[in-house]
């Protein structure tokens, strides 16, 4: 059989152009096409030359239905908008969707389910091997400790991020809030500032640490009277992220459609 066919959406953005020389790095697919908005200053010019490197024989190209239709994953880290609107288009041509766009509000979420009835869609706040793992732990350790264990997050990224916690923070309390049988907003204690009074017990703490250009750090911390555990999850390269995803890529391969997380392609 013939090695799986990509596409790359937002190619030219950060994560874009890991996912390009990501997958043309893998012996296990091939790049057949590579997405940008229309009106985009790459659309028409060779993705290789327009990364600043030779050649790919690939037109950057904003004709979304015409490169879907010959692909059999679209890896997509682009905005949510640009996110809903390749789901239905994937999903027509039953093509496998990784989706790693952050920031998806309900109705995106709705729209995204609905596209799952007709292909696989892969969709993760973080792609990466080890903070699925973090992830894993996190829910089975709070469910092992009672709460005696207070249970804080600490993640610390670059100076230009401009949200609070962390998409993957959040991922995290929720594992934990899962491990204590209760949903996380009856859990969550916010950055504290100010004179906040006692710890309420069993809450699940959060605090962010911004500062150059930390690509991502977030620390679990189980503490108890005389004693502490940490996890800790450091990623020094945005290339975690565009493995995970190649590899939801090929894994979607020969699944149903549905919805999936990197949980279920790392069999956790
Ligand atoms: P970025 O550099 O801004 O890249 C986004 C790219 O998508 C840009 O090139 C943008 O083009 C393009 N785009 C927007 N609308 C489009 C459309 N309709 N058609 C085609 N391309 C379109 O951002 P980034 O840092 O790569 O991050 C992208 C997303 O991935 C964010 O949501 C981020 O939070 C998420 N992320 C997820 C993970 C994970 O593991 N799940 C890891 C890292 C990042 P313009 O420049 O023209 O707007």
């Amino acid at each position: 059989m013939d090695k799986p066919g990509i596409v790359v959406t937002g190619a030219s953005g950060r994560m874009g152009q890991m996912l390009v020389r990501t997958v043309l790095a893998s012996p296990a697919c091939r790049l057949v096409g590579a997405l940008e908005r229309p009106g985009h200053d790459w659309i028409g010019r060779d993705l290789g030359q327009a990364m600043g490197g030779p050649a790919l024989g690939i037109a950057v190209s904003d004709d979304a239905v015409g490169v879907i239709a010959g692909a059999q994953a679209v890896i997509d880290f682009t905005s949510p908008a640009a996110t809903v609107a390749f789901a239905e288009l994937t999903a027509q041509a039953r093509a496998v969707h990784v989706i790693g766009t952050t920031g998806l509000c309900a109705d995106d979420l709705r729209a995204i389910a609905a596209a799952a009835r007709h292909a696989p869609i892969i969709r993760a706040g973080n792609m990466s091997l080890g903070v699925n793992l973090l992830l894993g732990l996190t829910r089975r350790i709070a469910a092992a400790l009672d709460e005696d264990w207070d249970i804080e997050i600490v993640e610390a990224h670059h100076r230009h991020k401009v949200d609070a916690p962390s998409g993957t923070a959040l991922m995290l309390g929720e594992a934990a809030a899962e491990g204590r049988g209760a949903p996380l907003d009856d859990l969550r204690i916010p950055a504290r500032d100010g004179v906040t009074g006692a710890r309420p017990r069993g809450g699940i703490g959060f605090a962010a640490v911004r500062g150059g250009d930390v690509v991502g750090e977030h620390d679990v911390i189980f503490a108890a009277e005389g004693e502490r555990v940490v996890l800790r999850h450091l990623a020094t390269d945005r290339a975690i992220f565009a493995r995970g995803a190649l590899r939801a890529a090929l894994w979607g391969q020969d699944k149903g459609p549905g919805e999936y997380d990197m949980m279920d392609v790392l069999g956790l």
